[in-house]
Order: structure tokens, then C-alpha cells, then sequence
């Protein structure tokens, strides 16, 4: 039997322990990341596009036969609607978040944020 992964991500992120490298040693982050073509042999990098009968599209345009299909792609952040809040509000799901964040805290200007969820 062959199990095959997609993931349009290279690495797996352990997304609990994210919060330790906000304003700390952003080495950590290491830590928390696992490249995915190191642990899956069957890893496939990229973004499945669509699903009809049996096959699977991913973004490249190519076609991947398959038995058995699990899903697991997920949730994503909803941002607020109004436009004023949504430009002061950021995710924090992977390495890259928290680097973005840090960067923000680290300007003389902020003052205080707030998470929310998680
Ligand atoms: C800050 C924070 C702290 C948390 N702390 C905890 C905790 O302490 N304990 C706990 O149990 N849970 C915690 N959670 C929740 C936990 O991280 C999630 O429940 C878990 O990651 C969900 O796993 P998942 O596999 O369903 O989705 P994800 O981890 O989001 O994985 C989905 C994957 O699908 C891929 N993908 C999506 N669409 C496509 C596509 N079209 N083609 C190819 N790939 C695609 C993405 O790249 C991603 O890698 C926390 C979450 C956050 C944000």
C-alpha cells in the first residue's frame, strides 16, 4: 500500500510550542518545524487544486490516481470584516507569523497586543 501526502507547505509546524519564540530566541522555531521530505518518502510538494472521482489535481496541473483520499487541510483564521481592524490583526500559525510579530512588537510604537484564540 502507498500512502501519499500533499502538503503546498515543506515543513510540519508545531504550532503549540509557537508562542515561546514570541519576543524570545527565535532559534527555537527550529525546533518546531519538521521538513516534511525528510519524514514522509511519499511526500508531494504542492497545493491540490481540485478532487473528481478518483483523481486529484494539484496546482502543476498533474493527476494523481487514488483509492482512498483523506482531507485534512485545516482551518483558517476569519479576520474581522471591517477593514480599520483587519490591518491590525495577525495570524500565528506558522514560524513566519511569529517573525512578523516580533518584528512588530520590537517597533518603539506598540504598545500592547492581544491574542485571540489558540
Ligand atoms: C497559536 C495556536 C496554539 C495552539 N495550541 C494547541 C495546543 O496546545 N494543543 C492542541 O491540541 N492544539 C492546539 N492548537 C490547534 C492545533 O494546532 C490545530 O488543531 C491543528 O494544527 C490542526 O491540525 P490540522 O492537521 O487539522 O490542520 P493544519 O495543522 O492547519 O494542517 C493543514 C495542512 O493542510 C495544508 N493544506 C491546506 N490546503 C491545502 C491544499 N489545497 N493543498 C495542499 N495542502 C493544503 C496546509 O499547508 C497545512 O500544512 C493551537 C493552534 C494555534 C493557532
Amino acid at each position: 500500500m502507498i500512502i501519499k501526502l500533499f502538503d503546498s507547505r515543506t515543513q510540519f509546524t508545531h504550532i503549540p510550542g509557537l508562542h515561546d519564540a514570541i519576543l524570545n530566541n527565535e532559534d527555537t522555531l527550529t525546533d518546531m518545524q519538521i521538513d516534511l521530505a525528510l519524514h514522509y518518502p511519499e511526500y508531494i510538494h504542492a497545493t491540490v487544486d481540485r478532487i473528481e472521482s478518483n483523481q486529484l489535481v494539484s496546482s502543476d496541473g498533474s493527476i494523481h490516481e487514488f483509492n482512498y483520499c483523506v482531507i485534512a487541510t485545516g482551518s483558517r483564521t476569519k479576520f474581522p470584516h471591517d477593514e480599520a481592524s483587519r490591518q491590525y490583526a495577525y495570524t500565528l500559525n506558522y514560524a513566519c507569523d511569529v517573525i512578523k510579530l516580533n518584528d512588530i512588537l520590537r517597533e518603539p510604537c506598540t504598545k500592547r497586543i492581544t491574542i485571540i484564540g489558540g
